[in-house]
């Protein structure tokens, strides 16, 4: 089908148009399984986006104070992490742009070394894929995607795309690679199949969203007067509220966190809470491959 040029604006565009700009990717059938691994009622993942300076970089906020800030994700957020699913036996997945492991070389044996944890693609340098053309999105991504697959020895199966955005490009370019699953999209709770103009693509999406998400309850962005202040308590009650639905459901609860957020003293303390409050109810610790695996469309 051919594609709408993006030139004119929507305004100007027929019904059928309009159709067919929203439906360059939607949400296909759901994906949760009637039941999961070791008889559990919910699949739970924990990830991290291991961003480091690299938000900074790309936003060209370059002053040593701002990249402090990532740079602690990397030297205390990360270990304390991974201290902490130690303990808990849990394994997890961690989002990493090309760029951190450039800037921390060893931060690819961190996380390998320390249990069956996932590394997934972030981008090359947290670029914001809505600002470049597709070509320079595809460079990007591949870049990403091969240095991955050399660090790691074998290639990477997921990507959650810096910021969460998504160009018409992105799904082309996930079929490309020949990867499992995305974790970008916000059509459900639920694990769903990825559409691309109607057709099933095979892909499988693992939802995200904004209140599942340490970002919005704890960044503080001090220049542009961004300022929010939650107790961690009360992330930890809207974050077991969100998991005792997901185990009603029986579905997923895929929770985002970044190591420079997360991984301060006051807040690792709730996911330590969580953790312990999820596996008294059975919950099912994987990977996001590892569920991608599960639930995927044959
Ligand atoms: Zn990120």
């Amino acid at each position: 089908m051919p594609r709408v040029p993006e030139t004119s604006p929507l305004w100007s565009k027929s019904e059928q148009e309009i159709k067919q700009v929203v439906s360059s990717v939607r949400a296909g059938r759901d994906l949760t399984p009637s039941g999961w691994p070791d008889d559990a009622s919910v699949a739970v993942a924990l990830t991290f986006d291991v961003d480091s300076e690299t938000v900074a970089i790309w936003n060209g906020q370059h002053s040593p104070s701002t990249f402090s800030r990532g740079e602690y994700g990397v030297r205390v957020g990360l270990p304390r992490i991974l201290r902490l699913l130690t303990k808990h036996q849990v394994s997890a997945t961690f989002y990493v742009p090309g760029m951190t492991a450039v800037l921390h070389p060893d931060v690819a044996c961190q996380i390998t070394d320390c249990g069956n944890h996932e590394v997934g693609l972030h981008g090359w340098i947290h670029e914001s894929i809505t600002e470049l053309a597709r070509e320079d999105e595809f460079q990007l991504t591949e870049q990403a995607f091969r240095f991955w697959a050399d660090q790691l020895g074998h290639p990477p199966t997921g990507i959650r795309t810096p910021s969460w955005d998504f160009t018409s490009a992105t799904i082309d370019i996930i079929q490309k690679l020949g990867l499992r699953y995305d974790s970008s999209l916000m059509a459900d709770d639920r694990p769903y199949e990825l559409l691309s103009y109607e057709k099933p693509t095979g892909i499988v999406e693992l939802p995200v969203d904004w209140k599942l998400d340490d970002y919005m309850y704890f960044h503080i962005d001090y220049e542009r007067g961004y300022r929010p202040y939650i107790k961690p308590a009360d992330v930890l009650e809207i974050w077991r509220a969100e998991f005792d639905m997901a185990l009603q459901e029986g579905t997923v609860f895929i929770l985002t966190m970044h190591p420079q957020i997360i991984g301060h003293r006051s807040r690792i303390v709730i996911i330590n809470e969580l953790i312990e409050y999820m596996k008294d109810r059975g919950a099912w610790f994987a990977t996001m491959d590892e569920i991608a695996r599960y639930v995927q469309p044959l």
